[in-house]
């Protein structure tokens, strides 16, 4: 991590938790954990949550996301959920192009690119993710799918609307398998992800901009990952349904 950016610890909860499961939960982490002042945790609980956390994070100063959303502001997508009305249930984040959602629902960096859109336009932060599978890992073409997925979701935007983005490197080999990247191989493609932003827009977002690494983040790795000097955070799945490993995972030293 790098002083100047505020690490970011951000629970993507997937189809876990009912309402009542997602509060009891708060409360619990909350007694377990200090004051956030030199972190931000954000907490995404699938749709049905939302409004139920909405309260019990803001008195305690956690962030609220989503993780998912449609491009549209309205109209008729049965099913979807759109911007707007994230942003009245109190989210100020939006979790985009999650590979779960590039693999099982056919997202694409075309769609990721609209959603980033939209939640830009809706006031809210994208977070978007990117990452190779382990086919393009081994042959050794990394950084050309990066490369692509970061073209295809954000080339063209402005640098006001940069600003705020959030990215998250998850090498699709490592989510959920308990295969984490070591932190040096995640620190590579972090600065070269923060390279490529640079070649898009300029030195200025390039050193502002949060990249979070994602896939098998657990108390016993994400000192070391944080460490990084271009690891600004972690986005962690199965980790952050205890309330245990979540509390570790906040309270990280470097
Ligand atoms: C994720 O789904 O974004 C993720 C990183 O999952 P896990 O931490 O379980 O690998």
């Amino acid at each position: 991590m790098n002083p100047d950016r505020k690490p970011l610890i951000a629970a993507n909860w997937k189809m876990h938790k009912t309402p009542v499961e997602a509060i009891a939960f708060m409360e619990r982490l909350q007694k377990e954990t200090g004051p956030l002042d030199d972190r931000e945790v954000l907490v995404a609980p699938p749709f049905t949550a939302i409004q139920a956390l909405g309260n019990i994070l803001r008195q305690k100063g956690y962030s609220l996301g989503a993780q998912n959303c449609h491009w549209e502001e309205k109209g008729a997508y049965t099913g979807e959920i759109s911007t707007p009305m994230l942003k009245d249930l109190g989210c100020s984040y939006v979790i985009v192009g999650h590979s779960e959602r590039r693999q099982l629902f056919g997202e694409t960096d075309q769609t990721v690119r609209l959603k980033t859109a939209a939640v830009i336009k809706a006031g809210m932060t994208p977070v978007v993710c990117l990452g190779e599978v382990l086919e393009e890992r081994e042959q050794g073409r990394t950084f050309e799918v990066i490369d692509k997925q970061l073209k295809g979701a954000l080339q063209g935007f402005s640098a006001e609307q940069m600003s705020g983005v959030v990215i998250a490197y998850e090498p699709v080999w490592a989510i959920g398998t308990g295969r984490t990247a070591t932190p040096e191989q995640a620190q590579e493609v972090h600065a070269h992800i923060r390279g490529t932003i640079s070649s898009f827009f300029s030195t200025a977002i390039e050193k502002t901009v949060r990249i979070l690494y994602g896939g098998s983040v657990k108390p016993s790795n994400v000192d070391a990952l944080m460490a990084q000097p271009d690891i600004d955070g972690a986005l962690v799945g199965g980790a952050s349904l205890e309330v245990g490993s979540f509390a570790s995972l906040i309270h990280f030293n470097v």
